[in-house]
């Protein structure tokens, strides 16, 4: 069966360099950088992505190292209520999504699935690799084996995909990452990354083509209105959402893709910003930062 892919998905953003931390008490770089780079309401984001006819967004959490959870997509479940008198709501929270349907059907999509997702910070080889864990109840803990968790997400019946495979740090490395796909650890391969350099994204791109793997297109950019890159699918898994259905896409490879990059001003201003205010007040952060580069 040939499908139309028409609906636009993110599977992989994080709305803010930090999350809204209710209730934690923030270290001074970040309450200098929440001061030139406000937090998104819950509102804002669901609306950016409903406006720009946008199917399904996703919130990502990040930070995950042993000593920090980060609950963002929690933390913003509590601001439903803010949207009740737009959409009807239907919340799946037990498995990791809330599907949003128009009150006044003006636009020609009325549904808009949110996700949770959790980038996690795994080990491969000693070395620090990132998955995207998208669905499901609570969060995962950082620090482990890339395949124990990436185990563990696919048996609480989670979608798992390897963050930029390509890129130098923080990454199992391509041949890792095809062969990890091949053995059915991952059910799915960033293949753009909006935030990745050109070389590295067409390198990738060439990779996963001799092998004719389709790599699912991501922004994992840091703040919300900066979605340039997306991942298409067909209308039924929006009108039937389930993660299985998702999950069966990506593994399937049933999509199509869009890619267009973040520019480095915006990757700066809402990324580079704030690690360099922490490290400017932390020399001993500073110094681990140049070690790595
Ligand atoms: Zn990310």
């Amino acid at each position: 069966m040939t499908r139309e892919y028409t609906e636009k998905a993110v599977l992989h953003a994080h709305p803010h360099f930090y999350e809204p931390g209710i209730g934690r008490r923030k270290k001074i770089e970040e309450r200098v950088f929440r001061v030139v780079q406000p937090m998104p309401s819950l509102k804002a984001i669901v609306n950016h992505y409903v406006v720009n006819g946008f199917s399904i967004g996703v919130i990502s959490a990040c930070h995950t190292s042993k000593g920090h959870v980060d609950n963002r997509f929690e933390e913003y479940m509590q601001e439903l209520t803010a949207l009740e008198s737009t959409y009807e709501i239907d919340s799946h929270l037990n498995r990791g999504w809330v599907a949003f349907k128009k009150k006044n059907m003006t636009g020609s999509k009325p549904y808009f699935i949110l996700l949770k997702s959790q980038e996690i910070r795994t080990i491969y080889k000693n070395k620090t690799a990132d998955i995207n864990v998208l669905g499901g109840l609570g969060n995962i803990g950082a620090e482990e084996s890339i395949i124990d968790t990436a185990n563990m997400a696919m048996e609480q019946g989670r979608c798992v995909t390897t963050c930029h495979p390509n890129s130098i740090i923080h990454s199992i490395e391509l041949e890792s990452a095809i062969n990890m796909l091949y053995n059915g650890k991952v059910h799915g391969i960033e293949g753009f990354n909006a935030t990745e350099s050109v070389e590295r994204n067409e390198e990738l791109a060439n990779a996963l083509l001799e092998r004719k793997i389709k790599g699912i297109a991501v922004p994992d950019s840091h703040f919300y209105i900066q979605t340039p890159a997306w991942t298409l699918f067909d209308g039924e898994l929006i009108e039937k959402f389930s993660m299985q259905g998702l999950i069966n896409r990506i593994q399937g490879q049933d999509f199509d893709i869009h890619t267009r990059y973040i520019t480095s001003m915006q990757k700066h201003l809402t990324h580079t910003l704030p690690i360099a205010f922490s490290c400017l007040l932390r020399p001993k952060q500073l110094a681990e930062f140049f070690r790595k580069q």
